[in-house]
C-alpha cells in the first residue's frame, strides 16, 4: 500500500493547502472544500525558528515585515518557547505558533517548507533547522560534528559576531535589526516589530489600578525595576530608584509612576515603595505587580507614556508598543539596539564594558556612573516629546542621548 499523500485540487473534497483548512475538525465554512468560494491556498510556506531569551524574540519579529512583503500569501510558522508562544499569540503576520518541543519537531520534519530560517546557535534549535525540508535555508544551521553553522554566505558574518568578543563590544556598529537583516542578504529599511495587545488583560489592569488611584488621562512613567538574573548590573539599585522618582515627582507634579518586573524583582519593588514611603513620597507611584503572564506584562507596559528600562525585553515590549523609552545600558552592547527614534540610551562608558557577566567582577561600577540627573533629564525630555505626540529626534537618539560616562576615580 502507498504511502504517498494522495494529490489535492480545489476539485477535491479536501484543500490542506487552504489557510482554513483544519483537517480534524470543521472549519469555519462547515463544508467539504470541493467548489468551495472560500478556497484561500498559501502560495508559499515559511518556518522560523527562534528560541533565545524573550526580548531577543520580540526584536525578531522586525523580520515579519520583509517576509511579508517578500511572501505576501505565505503561510508563516514560529517556533519558539512557550513564554514567547504566549507573548507571539495572536500576531496578525503569524500564522502558525508551534512550541519547540519533540512533538512538534517530529511533525514539523514531515513537512515541506520553501523557506526555513534559524536564528539560534544552540544545538537543539540548529539541529532542527537541519532536519526540516525547505528549498532554501538562511540563518544557523548545525555541522556534522553537533556544532553550530552559518547556512548561507551572508550569514557569516551574522555567525562571527559570536565568536569574537572583540568583533562584538567594540568594532561592531550595526544594530541587530540590521545584522539579521544583512544576514539573510536583505536591505534594512528601519522594519520596525510590532507585540499583539490583549485588550481584556488591559482593561483589568486599568479597572485595578484606577481603584487605586491611577489616572489613565495622566501621563505616566513606567520603571522596569530589575532586569532578571543573566546579566550583572542592568539596572540601579532601589535607593538610587526611589531618589530618581522622587526627583521626577518633584519636577513633574502629575506624572503617575507605575513599577514593573517580574517575580524576581518582587523585593526591589517592595524596597523603593518603603523608601517612597518613608520619604512620604509614595502617593502616585503604583505597583504593577510581579505575577504576570506575558500578554498581561505586555498589557501594563502599555498603560506607560515612557518606559525607563535596562536593556531587558520591556525595552523590547516598549519599542514594540511604540511609548518612549529611556534605556541605562552597563553591561551589553547599546550599539545593537534600535530605539526607533522612540527614545534615549544612557550609556555607562567604563573600560570593562561590554562584558556581558552574569556577575560582576569590577566592582559594579558601570551603572553607577551614569548620573541620576541625566536620566531625570532623559526622562522629561521623552515624556514632553511623547505628551507632544512626536517622535524622538533621530540626531537626539543617535548622538546626544548616547551619553557617554568615564568610570569615577
Ligand atoms: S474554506 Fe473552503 S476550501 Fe478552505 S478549508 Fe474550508 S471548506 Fe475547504
Ligand atoms: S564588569 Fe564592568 S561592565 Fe561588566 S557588569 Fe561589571 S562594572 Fe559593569
Amino acid at each position: 500500500m502507498s504511502t504517498q499523500p494522495l494529490p489535492f485540487s480545489q476539485a477535491s473534497s479536501l484543500a490542506p493547502d487552504c489557510r482554513h483548512y483544519r483537517g480534524d475538525k470543521p472549519c469555519f465554512a462547515n463544508r467539504l472544500c470541493g467548489g468551495c468560494d472560500h478556497y484561500a491556498p498559501y502560495d508559499a510556506r515559511i518556518c522560523i525558528i527562534k528560541l533565545g531569551a524573550l526580548g531577543d524574540v520580540v526584536r525578531t519579529l522586525c523580520i515579519l515585515p520583509e517576509l511579508r512583503s517578500q511572501y505576501r500569501n505565505a503561510q508563516i510558522t514560529w517556533i519558539t518557547k512557550p513564554n514567547a508562544a504566549r507573548m507571539l499569540a495572536g500576531h496578525p503576520d503569524i500564522d502558525r505558533l508551534l512550541v519547540f518541543d519533540a512533538i512538534n519537531a517530529m511533525t514539523l520534519m514531515r513537512e515541506e517548507f520553501d523557506l526555513m530560517i534559524c536564528l539560534d546557535k544552540e544545538a537543539e534549535p540548529a539541529g532542527l533547522a537541519m532536519g526540516i525540508q525547505a528549498k532554501k535555508k538562511l540563518g544557523v544551521g548545525l555541522s556534522r560534528h553537533g556544532t553550530p553553522i552559518p547556512l548561507n554566505d551572508e550569514a557569516v558574518s551574522y555567525f562571527e559576531l559570536g565568536l569574537s568578543d572583540d568583533l562584538k563590544f567594540n568594532l561592531n556598529t550595526k544594530t541587530y535589526q540590521e545584522l539579521v537583516y544583512s544576514a539573510f542578504g536583505w536591505q534594512y529599511n528601519k522594519q520596525r516589530y510590532t507585540l499583539p495587545l490583549d485588550a481584556d488583560e488591559r482593561a483589568k489592569h486599568v479597572s485595578r489600578l484606577s481603584e487605586q488611584g491611577w489616572d489613565e488621562a495622566r501621563p505616566t512613567l513606567g520603571i522596569n525595576v530589575g532586569a532578571g538574573k543573566v546579566f550583572a548590573n542592568k539596572m540601579w539599585p532601589a535607593g538610587k530608584q526611589a531618589a530618581l522618582i522622587q526627583e521626577l515627582k518633584a519636577l513633574e507634579p502629575g506624572l503617575q509612576v507605575l513599577l514593573l518586573g517580574g517575580p524576581d524583582e518582587r523585593p526591589i519593588i517592595d524596597e523603593i515603595i518603603r523608601k517612597l514611603d518613608l520619604a512620604g513620597a509614595s502617593e502616585g507611584v503604583f505597583d504593577g505587580e510581579t505575577h504576570h503572564k506575558e500578554p498581561a506584562f505586555v498589557a501594563l507596559v502599555d498603560l506607560c507614556t515612557v518606559l525607563l528600562s535596562g536593556d531587558t525585553m520591556a525595552m523590547h515590549v516598549a519599542i514594540a508598543l511604540e511609548k518612549g523609552v529611556v534605556v541605562l545600558f552597563g553591561p551589553t552592547c547599546q550599539q545593537e539596539i534600535a530605539l526607533y527614534g522612540q527614545g534615549e540610551k544612557l550609556v555607562a562608558d567604563v573600560a570593562c564594558g561590554p562584558c556581558y557577566k552574569r556577575t560582576c567582577d569590577q566592582g559594579d561600577v558601570c551603572l553607577d556612573a551614569v548620573e541620576m540627573d541625566d536620566a531625570v533629564k532623559a526622562v522629561r525630555r521623552v515624556l514632553q516629546q511623547k505628551l507632544a505626540g512626536q517622535g524622538v529626534s533621530k540626531a537626539r537618539e543617535l548622538s546626544l542621548p548616547v551619553l557617554r560616562y568615564r568610570q569615577a576615580g
